[in-house]
């Protein structure tokens, strides 16, 4: 049984009894409602088998002095305690109650007392993030940071200023004056909220007295004013790997916001933005370059010259006949990856129209013209293109 199971059942309801119902009157209800929703009496009757299961769950609880505590224990801790349902943060019974063995309900009051020590509320109701004694993990932090292609390519260590909301250090979070404690609110015994009824309606709103906390503060920390906050800035060095890209996320453990009574801090996500290069373009581990080449170098070949990245500029031999947007690989040259060996640089051709064409180059395009490769260059188009 989970505690989130405790905290959504309501086994009192369930067998329609009175939450200080004796152990006779929970053995009566729970007789009279197996015998109307056992399967055997309803066949076939599904929302029948399910009541019979709730109510078997809930008998098995109930009926059990040690689990009964349990259960009325957990239902009764302020709502920030019932489990991490905004901070990640879970605990399980066995915390609660597994640990020193006093037993019985004194015994675990003041366990759960014990847990109050560490609370870090936020006000609001449903806002409130708890802390248990064992520790609670920072939360993570996501920033951003724009580079440079070059600082994204070699890596580089950056400052980055975070801001952040932690525990009052002067009240360890709790609000309360040190050496004084917050007292469970009176007026909705510790569950942050209160029913008002309108009609024959209830509504279960958060409690005035203690805005939702559960806890009421008599005498105020000075530092945080009872809010049990600090925001505090601080600024850390950042290592960004070599070889990231625009848009990638990059997680740095145990740099977000620190723990609270002694948790590990929780992660750093750091968005890159990689400022685009006027020539290197990226293609995940590659780098992508387009050259410029004229037509009677891709129709004949040649060996271009082309750049790297902060390398010197290497030789690339076209073929004989290479066509317009061919791909060529020029290995080793492209972005760091992971396990630091290197992507490629992948060079595209981009044959050139000539835009001025003087009297020679006329005469040897005519020449050209005149030797017929264009007549039926076409002509396969042409007769697909009547095709259904
Ligand atoms: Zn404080
Ligand atoms: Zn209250």
């Amino acid at each position: 049984m989970s505690t989130k199971d405790y905290l959504e059942k309501d086994y009192y309801k369930v067998l329609g009894v009175a939450k200080n119902a004796s152990q006779d009157e929970i053995k009566k209800s729970y007789r009279k409602l197996a015998r109307k929703y056992h399967p055997d009496a309803n066949k076939g009757d599904s929302d029948a088998e399910d009541r019979f299961k709730e109510v078997s769950e809930a008998y098995d609880v109930l009926s059990d002095e040690k689990r009964r505590k349990e259960y009325d224990a957990v239902r009764a801790m302020p709502r920030g305690f019932r489990g991490g349902q905004q901070g990640g943060f879970g605990f399980d019974l066995g915390d609660l109650f597994g640990q020193s063995g006093t037993g019985g309900v004194g015994g675990a009051g003041d366990r759960i007392g014990d847990l109050f020590g560490g609370l870090f509320g936020r006000g609001g109701a449903g806002t409130r993030t708890a802390g248990a004694r064992r520790g609670r993990r920072g939360a993570d932090v996501e920033t951003e940071v724009t580079l440079s292609f070059g600082r994204a390519m070699n890596g580089v260590t950056v400052p980055l200023k975070l801001t952040s909301e932690a525990a009052c250090p002067s009240c360890r979070g709790t609000g309360a004056r040190t050496g004084t404690v917050p007292r469970v609110c009176p007026n909705c015994e510790g569950t942050g909220h209160e029913t008002r009824n309108l009609g024959s309606f209830g509504f279960q709103e958060p409690c005035r007295e203690c805005r939702g906390r559960g806890l009421v503060v008599d005498d105020p920390c000075p530092t945080c004013h009872g809010s049990g906050r600090a925001t505090g800035t601080r600024t850390i060095q950042a290592r960004i790997p070599a070889g990231v890209a625009d848009g990638q996320k990059i997680r740095l453990k145990g740099k977000g916001a620190p723990g609270e009574n002694g948790g590990p801090a929780g992660d750093l996500y750091v968005d890159i933005k990689v400022k685009p290069h006027p020539v290197f373009g990226r293609d995940r581990d590659n780098l992508t370059l387009t050259v410029p080449v004229t037509f009677p170098e891709a129709a004949l070949g040649a060996e271009i010259k082309v750049p790297t990245f902060q390398g010197q500029p290497v030789t690339l031999r076209l073929p004989e006949g290479t066509p317009n947007g061919r791909t060529f690989r020029v290995r080793g040259r492209g972005a760091t990856r992971r396990d630091g060996t290197k992507g490629d640089l992948l060079v595209t051709v981009d044959v050139q129209v000539p835009q001025k064409v003087d009297d020679q180059t006329r005469e040897a395009l005519e020449r050209l013209r005149a030797s017929g490769a264009g007549d039926d260059l076409r002509s396969e188009l042409l007769a697909k293109a009547r095709e259904e």
